[in-house]
């Protein structure tokens, strides 16, 4: 006999079937005449409910059947009274295929802090929590394929091991095959990297984009979808060490079509959840409803999830350019104390999340794509706009969230590109592969790179970006 998931037996199980389920024990009550299961297989947030006679299964196994201990169950579907489930099951025969000793099991049937949780990531995909944030993430990984295929791009994988340091940032993880405790040193006394396995100095990608472009440049239209790694200060709520960017890139496309694209992609995400994660997005509604009833008015989200993300289904995205944010920064009265705590006086300065968060939650009241930055604050190959001080850069900035999206037309001129590397001493030898692009048959072309977790963050309204991947990679985290 063949297992059936359990998403199927309470979407379409029939009442006098007999079926095989196997699972995880969630809870258990039990008394002299009675013992009822809830038994969860991860296909669906929802759990079936098992209904064990103690007069005829062995004694011994319904006591093994504790919370966390993995099971197996023959037995019939009967109609069920219980709200929520259209059938149960009548056990016939049960079998403990792995015990959970309740002593030690950390994931008991009560409510466990996030930080708890982040501490046995291992484990937590047994909540329904994060049963709930890793089935939508899937979704959204397979909604971001349709998305782009669905339009013609090609999917094309990046390298992860690279010689190029995409931003120049210097946040990168150095790859090497040297032995760290005997470096072979060049007569200067510097690490001799032509020892090294790629016989010269790499590092894991920070973004495919570079490369990407190359290959839009053949393709037309391409996007990456890989595993980006920066080793920044990723002590905050927004940042990872290592997390999953989308990327793509368009030949004979300007910003306004990039800020289209993005626009209809982050739009079609969202509504792709909507109508595929029904279950699991109406659980974390319930649970954000649930977690601000005690809290004040004032305090409470505007919008709960589901409303939140519909409203971003149904409006048009806010376009400004960082000009104007600029002058509403400077005119707004962020707190009772009037002041932002990194203030914006001087048009030039970045944008930290606080002014990108009001501009959004407060100013606009919904998504901004915010345009033409200064040059000086954004990398060497945006393409520069006629006034000479801006580049044709976007950010698309999320309720709760901040930037979500980072792009820009690229400087396809190669007089420009080189002098714009020179002024901001990007080495020109060692991308001479990407100034080839410009050299011959060179093309406007415009991308930009989407944070995936960060998308996932407004999609399951978490708050902590280390709760939207199964594995979090962040200072001092790397065990599990
Ligand atoms: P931020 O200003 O938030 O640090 P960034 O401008 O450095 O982001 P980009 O280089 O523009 O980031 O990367 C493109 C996108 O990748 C960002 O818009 C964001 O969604 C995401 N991103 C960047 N850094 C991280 C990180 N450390 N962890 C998770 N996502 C990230
Ligand atoms: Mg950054
Ligand atoms: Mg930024
Ligand atoms: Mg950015």
């Amino acid at each position: 006999e063949k297992r059936t998931k359990i998403l199927d037996i309470l979407q379409s199980g029939e009442v006098g079937t007999s079926a095989l389920v196997k699972g995880w024990v969630r809870t258990k009550r039990q008394n002299k005449n009675v013992a009822f299961i809830a038994l969860n297989d991860g296909s669906t947030i929802n759990n079936l409910q098992l209904v064990a006679d103690p007069n005829l299964i062995d004694e011994a196994l319904l006591k093994a059947s504790t919370t966390g201990a993995c099971l197996a169950a023959t037995g019939e579907l009967v109609a069920s009274q219980g709200s929520g489930q259209n059938v149960e099951l009548i056990v016939k025969t049960l079998e403990v295929l792995g015990e959970a000793d309740p002593e030690k099991y950390p994931l008991q049937p009560k409510k466990h802090s996030m930080e708890f949780l982040r501490e046995i990531a291992y484990l937590r995909p047994r909540t329904n929590t994060f049963g709930a944030i890793f089935r939508i993430r899937h979704a959204m990984i397979f909604a971001v394929h349709n998305f782009f295929n669905q339009k013609g791009f090609v999917n094309v994988h990046t390298p992860i091991i690279t010689a190029s340091d995409a931003e120049g940032a210097g946040e990168t993880f150095k790859v090497t095959t040297l032995d760290l405790n005997n470096v072979p040193k060049t007569e200067e006394g510097a690490v001799d990297h032509s020892q090294d396995f790629f016989e010269k100095e790499t590092n894991l990608t920070v973004s495919g984009q570079l490369e990407g472009e190359l290959a839009a440049m053949a393709l037309g239209q391409i996007y990456t979808f890989g595993p980006t790694f920066r080793a920044e200060n990723s002590n905050t709520t927004r940042h990872l060490a290592e997390f999953w960017m989308i990327e793509p890139e368009m030949a004979f496309a300007d910003l306004d079509d990039d800020a289209d694209l993005a626009e209809e992609m982050l739009q079609y995400l969202v509504g792709y959840a909507l109508e595929h994660c029904a279950d699991d997005l109406q659980f974390l509604h319930d649970r954000e409803v649930e977690e601000n009833k005690n809290k004040k008015e004032t305090e409470r989200p505007e919008l709960y999830l589901l409303d939140r993300l519909k409203f971003v289904v149904e409006n048009d995205f806010e376009r400004v350019t960082y000009t104007e944010a600029i002058q509403v920064l400077r005119n707004s009265k962020p707190n009772k104390k009037k002041k932002f705590k990194y203030l914006i006086d001087e048009w030039g300065a970045d944008l930290q999340s606080e002014h990108e968060r009001y501009l959004v939650e407060k100013h606009y009241k919904k998504p901004v794509i915010l345009t033409d930055y200064p040059k000086d604050i954004k990398a060497f190959y945006m393409r520069q706009n006629d006034d000479g001080k801006t580049v044709a850069a976007m950010d698309i900035l999320f309720p709760g969230i901040g930037e979500i999206v980072g792009g820009s037309q690229r400087e396809e001129r190669l007089d420009k590109l080189e002098q714009r590397m020179d002024e901001m001493g990007v080495p020109k030898e060692e991308l001479w592969w990407y100034l080839d692009t410009r050299r011959f048959g060179s093309a406007p072309h415009s991308g930009f790179g989407l944070g995936f977790e960060r998308m996932i963050l407004f999609v399951t309204g978490m708050t902590n970006i280390r709760d939207v991947i199964p594995f979090p990679r962040t200072p001092g985290n790397a065990e599990f």
